[in-house]
């Protein structure tokens, strides 16, 4: 398993930290996580197509992680695969059809691709198995669409992306154990904001869960300083690290 971080910044735009996207090299798959705004353009940067991309799960509807859908659904259509079987899957929560339905309404000569389609999938918590991974999917505690995806490749190897997120006791249940915690740090103690993770929360979590390395997103002007990471306490045996746009981490 591979991932790289494509956006590591906050929902206002950053000089140096794109909005949410990371991309997952699992088995024989090429996943997105969320479509924040410039996503795609991180991903040819980083050397990838997006004929390489066969699923993209959406951990909410924010903007911030979701806005570059409707340019991948356009690229997607003018221009040629590099790979036999073109089609995409998107997961997420039962609206993402809805915002579907919309792009379809408004746009649908200029995304809709006959011989290389796109499927929605709404997804609900539960555990899943698909060709190159097995995944859990668990509700999230930031908006009512949230869901937290946990991958765990054909080694046992796990990944758990959390999207936005506060503490809750699905997130203890999620990030139990895993490998790769990828999360967010956007709130400071001192302006703490719900919905988000502090670090105070965080050493919460890690103290509960202890993730053998744990990647902090999402990261505000106020938390992507480095000092910050000085004020989680981290458990013996496990790391921590700030996410950095380009960023690669093999598992
Ligand atoms: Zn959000
Ligand atoms: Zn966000």
């Amino acid at each position: 398993m591979k991932l790289t971080i494509l956006g590591s910044g906050y929902f206002i735009p950053m000089v140096n930290r794109n909005n949410s996207g990371y991309l997952l090299e699992i088995g024989s798959e090429y996943v997105l996580l969320d479509t924040g705004s410039g996503t795609l353009r991180q991903l040819i940067k980083g050397g990838y197509s997006v004929w390489n991309i066969s699923k993209i799960f959406y951990s909410h509807l924010h903007i911030d992680h979701l806005a570059d859908l409707l340019p991948v659904l356009f690229t997607r259509k003018y221009t040629q695969p590099n790979r036999e079987e073109g089609k995409l899957s998107l997961f997420g929560h039962n609206d993402l059809q809805k915002i579907i339905a919309g792009f379809e309404n408004l746009f649908s000569q200029w995304i809709i691709h006959d011989k290389y389609p796109y499927h929605c999938n709404c997804i609900k918590p539960g555990k899943y198995n698909y060709d190159s991974f097995g995944l859990e999917v668990f509700k999230g505690n930031h908006a009512e669409q949230s869901l937290m995806y946990r991958f765990e490749d054909s080694t046992g190897k796990t990944l758990l992306y959390t999207g936005d997120t506060d503490l809750s006791d699905e997130l203890y249940k999620a990030a139990n154990g895993v490998d790769i915690l990828l999360t967010e740090l956007s709130s400071t103690n001192e302006e703490f904001t719900h919905g988000h993770l502090s670090p105070s929360k965080i050493s919460q979590l890690l103290d509960k869960c202890k993730p053998k390395v744990t990647i902090l997103s999402h990261l505000s002007p106020e938390t992507e300083k480095g000092t910050i990471i000085d004020t989680i306490n981290v458990p013996l045996n496990c790391k921590v690290e700030l996410a950095e746009d380009f960023a690669v981490r093999n598992i």
